[in-house]
C-alpha cells in the first residue's frame, strides 16, 4: 500500500484531509502478539502452548462489538482468520481457542468492527486519474474560481499539452450568464486544448482549439454526434459546451495516459477506497485498456479490494461503435482476469441525466425556461430491440448486467426489458441494476422484486444540495423532489445497494456521509435542519445492509465477501466508536482505524 506520507505528496494537503476524516484518530486500540500476552501474565484462559497446532490462526479478534453484517442484530465478541478467511466468529472464549504462538491477537477493546464495505457503483479508475493527473476544482467553483484554476493549470511549464479538468456544477450555464463558454476558455488557456467534465460526468466543456483539435467544425452545418449535442450560440456554431456522447466526440481526441499512468492511478483509488473503509467496489464503465490497468496492478499486490468491472458496452463519443457479440466480451473477462477482480459483467447506457442537461429519458416532459424553450422527455440512447437483445443475450450467458437508467422513462423500459429476458431466459439469472434509479414511476416499484432487478441507489442524492436543485428545477414539481424513494422499494422487496458513482456527482467515495443521510435525509455536514423528502427515510440498519450484503448480493459477490461469516474473505474495519452507540449525526465523522483485506491489514495503523 502506498504510505500516508505517500499518499499526501501524491495527492496534495486537501485530499489527505479527506481521506483522514475531520475526526482525529485515537490510539485506544492496541494489540499484542501471544508471546506477550502470557509475559505479561494477562489471565488468557487458553494457553498458547495448550493449543492443538492446526487450528492455531493467523489473526484473533477479541474484546469487539462485532456487527457480522454490519447491523445491530448480527452481534459477536470476536473472530479468527486464517489463510485470508474468517475461520471462525463467535464469543471471546470460542475464538480464544484458535490463539496458538504466532497468532496475531487484536483486542478491539469494546470498539466496534464491521464487514469491509461495498461501493457498488463507482468510477474507480475514473476517479484515480482525476486525483492524480487533472485540473480539479470544487463542484462549486464560481466563474472566476474556475478561470483562475485554469489559468494556473494552463501556465504550469510542466503541463502537458491537454489541460484536463473539472467538475463544474450542473447548473452552471444557467446560474452564470456565459456568452461564449469557448471563449471563456481561451481567454486563461495559455495555448493548451483544455476539456473539463461536468459534476456528472455526462457532459463536456472544451476551449475552441480542443474543438479544433476534435474536427468540430465551428460552423452552423457541424452535425450532432450519435447521441450527443454540441450546444450552440445565436448564429447556431458549436459553443464548447458537449452533451452526452459529444463530450466523448472531443475527449477521445485526448492523448491517453501511458500503462504506467494508468496502473498508479488504480494502486491510488485502491488506497482511497481502504482509507474509508471500503473493501469492494463495482467500476462501472471499463473500458479495455482499463482492465488491462487493473489485472497489472492486481499482479503486483497494487490492488486490495475486490473489483466488479462492468465492461464498456457500446464505446464512448467518437468511440461508438456497434455491439460486440458476446464472445468478444468474454474473451477480454479470460484475458484480464485476476485474483481480485471479476469481469463478466456489462454496462449499458440507456440514458443521460435529470440535470439541466435534460438528457435523462422522463415518462413526462421537463420544464421549459428561457435558456430551454423545448418541450422533450429526454435521451433514449439505445433503440429498444437492440436493448432487449442484448439484455437478454448476456444475461443468458450468465453477465452480471448494469443500465444506466436514470429517468423514470428509462427505468420502465429497462424493467421491460429485464421482463422479456425473464420470459426468454427464465427467472434464475442474476440480479440486473437499473443505475442511478431514483426517479420511479409508482406503477414501476413492485416490479423490482419481482424481476430482481436491483435499485442501485447512486449517487448520494438523497439529501439537499446544488445538484438536487438542478435536478428539481429541470425535472418539475412536484415529481422533482420525488426523488430515491427508498423506504417505498425496500417495503416492495426490491433488492437495493448504496454507491458513491465517484468522481460523478460524489466530491468523494466516503461512504459514511451517505449512510448518515439516508437515516437522516438531511445534508450530512452544514448542520441545516432542511430535508428532502423525510418520508423515505430508513434506519441505520438497514443503510448499512445498503453497503454490506445487500450490495454484495447484487453484484454477485455475497458468498465472496460482504459479511463476516465463517469461510468469507477476511474484509474487515475496526472503527474507534461504536456506530450502533453514538449519535446518527456522527456517523458522517467516522474514520476507519484500521482496514484489513484477505486477512492483512492494507491500510491504517496499529
Ligand atoms: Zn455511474
Amino acid at each position: 500500500m502506498i504510505k500516508e506520507s505517500h499518499l499526501r505528496g501524491l495527492l496534495g494537503p486537501f485530499f489527505f484531509r479527506q481521506i483522514e476524516g475531520p475526526k482525529k484518530m485515537n490510539k485506544a486500540l492496541w494489540t499484542i502478539s501471544a508471546a506477550a500476552l502470557i509475559i505479561s501474565g494477562c489471565d488468557n484462559q487458553q494457553p498458547p502452548s495448550a493449543l492443538d497446532d492446526g487450528m492455531a490462526a493467523d489473526t484473533v479478534v477479541i474484546n469487539a462489538q462485532v456487527y457480522t453484517d454490519g447491523t445491530s442484530g448480527s452481534l459477536q465478541s470476536g473472530f479468527a482468520v486464517s489463510d485470508g478467511v474468517f475461520v471462525a466468529v463467535g464469543s471471546n472464549e470460542a475464538v480464544e481457542a484458535y490463539i496458538g504462538p504466532n497468532t496475531d491477537i487484536i483486542n478491539a477493546q469494546g470498539n466496534a468492527v464491521l464487514p469491509g464495505l461495498i461501493d457498488a457503483h463507482a468510477h474507480p479508475w475514473q476517479g484515480g486519474e482525476k486525483v492524480l493527473y487533472m485540473c480539479n476544482f470544487a463542484f462549486s467553483a464560481t466563474p472566476d474560481e474556475l478561470a483562475s484554476t485554469i489559468k494556473r493549470c494552463a501556465e504550469d511549464p510542466s503541463a502537458s499539452e491537454w489541460i484536463v479538468g473539472g467538475q463544474w456544477n450542473s447548473n452552471f450555464f444557467v446560474d452564470n450568464d456565459i456568452d461564449s463558454p469557448r471563449a471563456f476558455l481561451d481567454a486563461v488557456s495559455n495555448g493548451h486544448p483544455v476539456f473539463l467534465d461536468d459534476d456528472s460526468a455526462h457532459h463536456g466543456w472544451a476551449n475552441t482549439r480542443a474543438l479544433a483539435l476534435a474536427g468540430v467544425a465551428l460552423s452552423a452545418d457541424t452535425a450532432d454526434p450519435e447521441g450527443g449535442k454540441f450546444v450552440r450560440d445565436a448564429a447556431g456554431v458549436p459553443n464548447g459546451v458537449l452533451l452526452e456522447s459529444a463530450a466523448g466526440f472531443v475527449s477521445s481526441v485526448i492523448p491517453p495516459r501511458s500503462d504506467e499512468e494508468k496502473i498508479a492511478a488504480i494502486a491510488a483509488v485502491s488506497d482511497i477506497a481502504l482509507g474509508y473503509g471500503v473493501t469492494a467496489f463495482g467500476d462501472a464503465r471499463v473500458p479495455k485498456a482499463a482492465m488491462a490497468a487493473y489485472q497489472a496492478a492486481d499482479e503486483r499486490g497494487l490492488l486490495n479490494v475486490h473489483a466488479v468491472l462492468y465492461q464498456q458496452s457500446y464505446g464512448h463519443g467518437a468511440d461508438w461503435k456497434p455491439l460486440e457479440p458476446v464472445a468478444a466480451y468474454d474473451a477480454r473477462a479470460a484475458q484480464f482476469n485476476s485474483p481480485n477482480t471479476y469481469g463478466k459483467a456489462i454496462k449499458f447506457f440507456l440514458d443521460g441525466v435529470p440535470t439541466a442537461s435534460r438528457s435523462a429519458m422522463m415518462l413526462a416532459d421537463y420544464t421549459t425556461d428561457e435558456k430551454h424553450p423545448e418541450p422533450t422527455k429526454g435521451m433514449q440512447m439505445i433503440a429498444t430491440d437492440d436493448l432487449f437483445n442484448a439484455v437478454a443475450a448476456f444475461d443468458r450467458d450468465g453477465y452480471l448486467i448494469k443500465i444506466h437508467t436514470a429517468g423514470d422513462g428509462s427505468v420502465k423500459l429497462a424493467l421491460d426489458a429485464i421482463e422479456h429476458t425473464r420470459r426468454e431466459n427464465g427467472s434464475a439469472g442474476l440480479p440486473i441494476s437499473l443505475a442511478h434509479a431514483g426517479y420511479v414511476d409508482e406503477s414501476d416499484i413492485p416490479r423490482f422484486a419481482a424481476l430482481n432487478a436491483v435499485a442501485d441507489f447512486t449517487p448520494y442524492l438523497w439529501y439537499p444540495r446544488p445538484i438536487i436543485d438542478s435536478v428539481i428545477q429541470s425535472v418539475g414539481e412536484p415529481r422533482g423532489s420525488r426523488y430515491w424513494p427508498t423506504k417505498d422499494l425496500l417495503a416492495a422487496g426490491a433488492p437495493i445497494n448504496g454507491g458513491s458513482d465517484w468522481p460523478a456527482a460524489a466530491a468523494d467515495m466516503n461512504p459514511w456521509p451517505a449512510i448518515e443521510s439516508l437515516v437522516t435525509r438531511r445534508h450530512p455536514t452544514n448542520g441545516s435542519d432542511e430535508t428532502f423528502w423525510l418520508e423515505q427515510a430508513v434506519s441505520l440498519d438497514t443503510a448499512m445492509s445498503m453497503w454490506t450484503t445487500r450490495s454484495a448480493d447484487v453484484m454477485n459477490i455475497g458468498d465472496l465477501t460482504g459479511s463476516i461469516t465463517v469461510g468469507k474473505s477476511a474484509d474487515f474495519i475496526v472503527l474507534d466508536v461504536d456506530l450502533h452507540q453514538i449519535p446518527i449525526e456522527a456517523i458522517s465523522e467516522i474514520a476507519p482505524q484500521q482496514t484489513w483485506f484477505k486477512g492483512r491489514m492494507v491500510a491504517g495503523e496499529r
